[in-house]
């Protein structure tokens, strides 16, 4: 893993200022985005951009997040020490990162084979506990259900039921879920699994993610 010097913890510092400016106020999330290295997500060349609040490509067409839309999905998850989370969608490895280093236990689905193969050992460099897994988030993982919480960081077209069964009474799911009138975009949606069974729905705004796939990549 790349070294993680003085100079990356202040720009650490510096874009955890700008998500307090930009209406994070999570201490929680905070913290963890100022703990975990996110320059050693991203080929050592483009260190520069690490701490940037964009996202920025990882090659197979994915994204690593923006550091603004992992912090909101965190803060929105309300996550405590302890919980057993569901991530669907790997990816770089960032965003399990950040769940676990604020003690959630992640477990987590990636659908492409070449992000899997690659993150699956790089988070095992680092001293949290993440599972990966590779297969069709949408199935979710019954083995291990059921979860606090799930989160989803690819646009989904539907909320999967398969999740909605896997969260436990009272946890709570995010999901980016396509608009209806514009195809380009999503809601970010907040739903919690009632005692009675039904779902309260809360929405955030627009955001836009890549596409949530049904079946598992060959490449
Ligand atoms: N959470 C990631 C960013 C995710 S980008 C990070 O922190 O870097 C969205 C990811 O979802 C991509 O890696 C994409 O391959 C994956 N994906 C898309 N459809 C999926 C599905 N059905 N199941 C699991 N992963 C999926």
């Amino acid at each position: 893993m790349q070294e993680d010097s003085y100079r990356h913890k202040g720009m650490r510092q510096n874009l955890v200022q700008v998500l307090k400016d930009k209406g994070i106020t999570d201490i929680n999330v905070l913290n963890a985005i100022g703990t975990v290295p996110r320059h050693a997500f991203l080929e050592s060349m483009f260190v520069e951009f690490a701490y940037q609040d964009k996202a920025f490509p990882i090659g197979s067409g994915q994204t690593i997040s923006q550091p603004f839309t992992v912090a909101m999905q965190s803060q929105l998850l309300n996550v405590t020490k302890g919980m057993k989370v569901l991530e669907i969608g790997t990816g770089s490895g960032y965003q399990a990162c950040i769940l676990a280093q604020m003690g959630a236990k992640v477990f987590t689905i990636e659908r492409q084979r070449n992000l899997y193969m690659k993150t699956k050992p790089f988070l095992a460099e680092f001293p949290y506990n993440i599972k990966t897994f590779l297969g069709d988030g949408n199935k979710g993982l019954p083995t291990y259900a059921p979860f606090d919480r799930v989160l989803i960081t690819a646009a989904a077209p539907e909320i999967p039921q398969a999740l909605v069964d896997q969260l436990k009474t009272g946890g709570i799911m995010v999901i980016p879920l396509n608009d209806e009138a514009d195809a380009s975009k999503q809601r970010m949606l907040r739903l919690t699994k009632q005692a009675d069974g039904t779902i309260l729905r809360e929405e955030f705004g627009d955001c836009r993610f890549v596409p949530m796939l049904q079946n598992i990549g060959k490449d």
